[in-house]
């Protein structure tokens, strides 16, 4: 019987040889796991640490006797793949435990072997506890810690697993320091969406600092970058992951230009018989057609599932694998935060045309209870009207909204096309006009030219070549907070034309962007030049 032999017992290579089993049951499968632990909930373990998930059990899905029990694999933990010898198609692998190692030859080899931990902090041999966040090693350490008396924790990087670390620790009611290296924690947010997300953090009192790194670790805590030394029992390092691409290249298969593992459409390395799944391949990204790491589940359960078909159905009966949309989301305290494809930022520095949209709104209908509002933002190409990127802060029904976008980048829906998605809809859940139709109304209203629309970055500079800003707002909205020096006019004393109005180009603004919208409609017909601020009042007071 063909041998595969899968390198790599957690996402991507698991749901690879349970795949090959399915498909193939005379195959010898062999799965060597460094770690000893295989197919645990990676993705589950900050919630462990949090108290949220208390049964530790649950997180071990599989063992690798249920998997000879269930699916007749030959799982190896505590073995690590040393090399691939590719001319006699043999690995070398070494029995952690003895240190003995002996030599397997394979028929097809998959590759899914992660990433690699971030190289240590300064100091962290002899200061206090660091951990990361990757293993079911890593949380008994860190819970073993907590339950010792910690009350203050740092964590290196604002990325989804610090955050996700952040908010459990916090649970936990342990004090938390958040170091992050950028500006604002999340890179995949833009400057006013991830406004929101800082405001929340400090209103469960962490302590962030940003634009700041751990420079060292000492006995007591650490010192960052900019010389304060704070105390603390326990770093949690999660900084960004990094394709482990090791043992590929010892092997001489060629990375990619974003450094993960190259591989074709079927998940093939440049040798036939060598296949790469997960986290340490190179990806195709959706937005842009550009090589991409993209390191989430998904992805790795998906290609793990489709190399196996590859593998024994042959490349000619296997759909290619898709570009990603890099979809994502978590949960930071009461905030859901999810983005899928490109962001404003990555769009300018690429230097791709686009055009903004921000809505803010309601999850559900207004007068339904409990309608929570959120923030979405969409990046559109001008060219094609192509989805390029979207990010919604908010609560319930963020989740819903963003497979949506997913769906609708992944398939080529265009933006304006949104506007006539039938989605499902009673009070409780929706509206008759969904966010996501009310995303495809501004985004055909950009298209044709029936709006024009100001970014929040953009109207200093318009107001400094000469531009009046109105706000058509209600008193008490404007009592509530308003952008210093703009004329107030509500709306509907807007049409009275009661209030005379100045000449030159006007911007308009409303609270979200919508009264806006009428109020540049009816200003334009009127012969002004008018723009309306796009995603109105609350948007530019998050960006600012
Ligand atoms: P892994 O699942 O990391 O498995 C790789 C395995 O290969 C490791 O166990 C390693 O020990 C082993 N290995 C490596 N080299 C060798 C060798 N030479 N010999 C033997 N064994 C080897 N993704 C989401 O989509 N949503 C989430 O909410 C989410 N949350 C996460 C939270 C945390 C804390 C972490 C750490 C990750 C999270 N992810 C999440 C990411 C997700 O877990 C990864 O994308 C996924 O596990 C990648 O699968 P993989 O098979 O490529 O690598």
């Amino acid at each position: 019987a063909p041998r595969t032999i899968i390198v790599g017992g957690v996402a991507g290579g698991m749901s690879a040889a349970t795949r090959l089993r399915r498909l193939d049951d005379d195959r010898e499968i062999i799965v060597i796991e460094r770690g000893p632990h295989v197919s645990f909930a990676s993705c589950g373990l900050p919630y462990y640490v949090g108290g949220e998930i208390q049964d530790r059990a649950s997180l071990l899905v599989q063992t690798p006797e249920s998997l000879r029990a269930r699916f007749a694999l030959d799982v190896r933990v505590r073995h690590e793949v040393v090399s691939v010898d590719r001319q006699t198609r043999t690995i070398r692998v070494r029995d952690l435990a003895t240190g003995a190692e002996e030599a397997l030859d394979y028929d097809t080899l998959i590759l899914s072997p992660g990433t690699v931990p971030p190289a240590p902090l300064t100091g962290s041999e002899d200061g206090i506890p660091v951990a990361t966040l990757r293993t079911i090693g890593d949380v008994d350490r860190i819970v073993e810690t907590l339950s010792s008396g910690a009350t203050h924790a740092i964590v290196a990087g604002g990325g989804f697993i610090g955050l996700e670390a952040v908010e459990n620790l916090a649970r936990r009611g342990i004090r938390v320091t958040l170091v992050h290296r950028g500006a604002l924690p999340f890179r995949p947010l833009d400057a006013e969406m991830a406004g929101p997300v800082v405001e929340e953090l400090r209103a469960h009192d962490v302590d962030l600092r940003l634009s700041d790194a751990i420079a060292r670790v000492t006995e007591t805590g650490v010192v960052l970058d900019s010389g304060d030394a704070l105390d603390a029992d326990l770093v949690i390092d999660a900084r960004g992951p990094r394709p482990d691409t090791a043992l590929a290249v010892a092997a001489g298969l060629p990375l990619g230009h974003s450094g993960g593992i190259a591989v074709d459409a079927w998940h093939r390395t440049s040798d036939p018989r060598i296949f790469a799944v997960g986290d340490a391949t190179e990806k195709t990204d959706a937005a842009s057609g550009a090589a991409a790491l993209v390191t989430m589940a998904g992805l790795a359960n998906r290609h793990g599932r489709s190399a196996a078909d590859a593998i024994v159905l042959g490349v000619d009966a296997v759909e290619p694998a898709e570009p990603a949309t890099g979809v994502a989301i978590l949960r930071v305290f009461d905030l859901v935060i999810a983005t899928v494809g490109a962001s404003e930022a990555r769009l300018r520095a690429e230097g791709t045309p686009h055009r903004i949209v921000h809505t803010h709104p309601t999850d559900h209908a207004g007068y339904f209870p409990g309608a929570e509002r959120m923030a979405i933002k969409l990046m559109i190409a001008p060219a094609d009207d192509r989805i390029l990127g979207a990010q919604i802060v908010g609560g319930r029904g963020v989740d819903r909204r963003i497979d949506v976008l997913s769906l609708a980048m992944q398939t080529g829906v265009p933006a304006s096309r949104l506007s006539r998605l039938e989605l499902a809809y009673a009070p409780p859940f929706g509206a008759a006009k969904d966010a996501v139709n009310q995303l495809g109304y501004v985004a055909d209203n950009l298209r044709g030219g029936l709006t024009r629309t100001l970014q929040w970055h953009e109207l200093d500079a318009a107001r400094e070549a000469g531009a009046t800003l109105i706000d058509v707002r209600s008193p008490a909205e404007v009592a509530a907070g308003a952008i210093p020096g703009s004329v107030r006019i509500p709306l509907d004393e807007l049409r009275s034309g009661g209030t005379p109005l100045p000449k030159g180009p006007l911007v308009v603004h409303c609270q979200v962007g919508q009264r806006g919208h009428t109020a540049a409609r009816l200003l334009s017909a009127a012969g002004h030049d008018v723009r309306n601020l796009d995603g109105g009042y609350l948007t530019w007071a998050a960006g600012r």
